[in-house]
Order: C-alpha cells, then structure tokens, then sequence
C-alpha cells in the first residue's frame, strides 16, 4: 500500500530517521509519460530537508517532464552521498543549513523545494527568497498568520513565486468534485465533514516538539480538513469554533494538540464540522453534502489512489502519483502561469493559517471567533 496512511503508519512506529518508501507508477502515467515528448523549459529544483517526504518527492519527480531535481539542501553529509549517486547531482550544486544563501550565485537552479520541520519554514522561505529563487514550501506554510505573511511579503520583495505544497490541487479526483461544485451539481452545498488523522508515535519526533512543529496534529494534518472545506465548498469561513480533548498530556505537551474537532461557518450558510487527530488510526475521509448531491471521499488526502463516490456514481479518474503531478503543474505555473484549479501559492497557505489561528484561540476561549 502506497498510501498516506502507510506514511502515517510508520510514522507511528519510527523515529524521525529518513524514511524511504516505494512509490508505484499507474501504467496511465507511465503510458503518458512515454508517449508525449517535452521540449518546453525545465524547472530546476534543489530540495531542502532530505527526510521521509523529500525523499518521497525526489522520487516523484524522476516522472516529472516539466521538473527535475538538480541540487540538495542537507545538514547530514551522508545523505547528501547517497543522493548525489542516487540522482546524479553534482558537488557544485549541494549546500547545507549555514552557507546555502549562496544558492544566489547558482545559475543552474531555479527553485528551493523546503521540506523542513514546520518551524523553520519562514527563515528558510526568506532566506531562498532573498537568495533570488523561487521557493516551494511544505505545509503548514508557517506556524502562524503573522509568519505566513512575512513569507508572502519576501517573496514578493524578492520578485520570486512562492509556493505551497498543496498536492491535492493537482489530483485528478479531487479536482474533478472541484468541477462538478464549480458547475453546480451538487446544488446549493450544504455540510462538509473531513476527518483527518493518524496515531503518532516516537514522543521525541519533532512533529511532538511545539518549536519545531508549531502545533500539534491541527499543523500536520488537521490543516488537510481546513484546505479541504475550502476547496471542496469553494467559500472561505466567516467564523470557527473549536473544542480540544487531550487524553495524554505527557506525550502531547502544553501548545501540542492531540485531537481538536472544529466547525466552520461560510457566507452561504454552509457548514463544516471537521476532525483533527494525533490518537486516531486511519481518518482520511471527507463528505460534501449538498440539495443535489453529495460526495464522499475516503481517502481523501493521502498518498491515493484516492477514492471516492458522488450521487452519479464512483470517481474513475485514474491515480497518479501526487507529487509528479504536483511538479510538473508548479513548473507550469512558474513558466507559463497556468493555475491550477485551486491556488497553490502564498495567499492561500496564509489562509489557512489565519484559520489555524483562529481555530487555536477558540479552543483557549472557548468562543466562536470571527475571521
Ligand atoms: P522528516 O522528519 O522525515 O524530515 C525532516 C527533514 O528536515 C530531515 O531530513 C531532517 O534532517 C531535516 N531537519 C533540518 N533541520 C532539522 C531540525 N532542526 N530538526 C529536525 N529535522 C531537521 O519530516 P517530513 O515528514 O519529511 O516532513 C517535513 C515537512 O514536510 C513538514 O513540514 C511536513 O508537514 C511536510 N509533509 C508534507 C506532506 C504532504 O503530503 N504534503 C507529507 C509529509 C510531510
């Protein structure tokens, strides 16, 4: 099983040690990729942070057309060797945490790819940005609105595009339920539900650690229900209110949420009511309700094949894997400004940020919070 849920598995049971798991190609992917040459221009990416999901994406990307992996950001020399064989990136292009502003004087890369622990996202984001390159981010973008909006600032005082890991905007089912919301058939939309969660494990991980996680579950996957009423309702919320339970305060200390349900209100009178878990196995579901039809998705966000059924019947789109996709619709985007059907860039992972910070001062008071 290729599945997000195979991540958040091990992600149960290992450390924070580089995890590398096989990715499988559909015959649809393979068959497109041979058959339809590329001449246009290549985006040339250093990825920073060579962990479990960078390691992940560098393997997606052997199937980009549009985009490669030509440079390394790492602070384990190590890893850097094996990479560097692995992919055929050469010395000139490989840096570490204290000398890659240098990245500057690279003509030979184009983007930063930052795979980094959430918390040091915005300096790193900055730092590339003020280096001259584009810089695609993970998510969460940042830890909080006020960081999302310096990124977004810098990059746009460095004239570079900024980017965010949203690789559901690119996935052939999702964006097909976009469509189908966009063209009205499922009526005036009603509710949406999206549970997202995984038992973690290892207590020393830094997704566990408030500094560098920012958070807890609502940071790493809680943010997959927020994006998702957004783009599955195509409204943004109006208000929130949250509730958090904590059944072990040791291993999710104080700024760590173990589980926070969440409900948000949108201008239409559209309800969400979603799900944010570090104690659940397996919650990857999403269900979108409205007078004409619904959907429901299960899963919704991981690694796929993502699944799902509307009023019509089951999603056939076929699976690709999301971060080929991902890529190569980045490149696009950079060199040709083609959008996909939900933004990807600064102004929308701020948004969701600005939401999570609302949902966290909720949970403190207690109250609905206005946006
Ligand atoms: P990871 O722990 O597997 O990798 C993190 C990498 O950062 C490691 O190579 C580590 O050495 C490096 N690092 C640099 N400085 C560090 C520090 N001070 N402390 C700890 N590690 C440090 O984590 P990951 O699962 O690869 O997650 C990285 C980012 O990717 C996170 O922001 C996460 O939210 C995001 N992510 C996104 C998806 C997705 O589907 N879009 C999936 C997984 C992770």
């Amino acid at each position: 099983m290729t599945t997000m849920g195979s991540r958040r598995d091990f992600l149960e049971k290992l450390s924070i040690s580089a995890i590398s798991l096989p990715i499988l190609y559909s015959p649809a992917q393979l068959f497109a990729a041979s058959i339809e040459p590329y001449e246009g221009p290549v985006l040339r990416v250093a990825i920073m942070g060579l962990g479990s999901y960078g390691t992940r994406v560098a393997k997606a990307m052997e199937s980009c057309k549009r985009a490669k992996l030509v440079g390394l950001i790492s602070g384990t020399p190590s890893k850097v060797v094996d990479w560097r064989a692995k992919y055929g990136i050469p010395e000139k292009n490989c840096y570490n945490y204290s000398n890659f502003d240098a990245i500057k004087n690279n003509p030979d890369i184009d983007a930063v790819y930052v795979i980094t622990p959430n918390g040091l996202h915005k300096d790193q984001v900055i730092r590339v940005a003020k280096a001259g390159k584009h810089v695609i981010c993970e998510k969460p973008m940042g830890i909080n609105a006020k960081e999302g909006q310096e990124m977004v600032d810098a990059c746009k005082a460095a004239n570079v595009k900024l980017l965010v890991g949203y690789r559901m905007h690119f996935e052939p089912k999702t964006v097909e339920v976009i469509k189908m919301r966009k063209n009205g058939e499922f009526g005036e939309l009603k509710f949406f539900q999206g549970l997202s969660g995984f038992v973690i494990g290892d207590p020393t991980q830094w997704r566990l650690n408030k500094e560098l996680a920012g958070g807890g579950a609502m940071m790493d996957i809680g943010i997959y229900s927020i994006n998702g009423a957004r783009y599955m309702l195509g409204e943004e919320p109006i208000w929130v209110t949250a509730q958090e339970t904590k059944t072990d305060p040791v291993k999710f200390k104080e700024g760590v949420d173990e589980t926070i349900q969440f409900q948000m209100g949108f201008p239409s009178g559209a309800v969400a009511s979603c799900l944010s878990t570090y104690a659940m196995r397996h919650l990857d579901r999403f269900f979108l309700s409205g007078e004409k039809g619904f959907v429901e998705m299960k899963p919704s966000t991981g690694y796929g094949p993502i699944e799902g059924k509307t009023h019509k019947g089951e999603l056939t789109q076929p699976h690709i894997t999301h971060q080929t996709l991902q890529m190569d619709g980045m490149a696009q985007l950079i060199f040709e400004g083609v959008q996909p059907i939900v933004p990807v860039d600064g102004e929308e992972g701020l948004k969701d940020l600005k939401i999570i910070d609302a949902i966290y001062k909720a949970v403190k008071t207690g109250k609905k919070v206005d946006l």
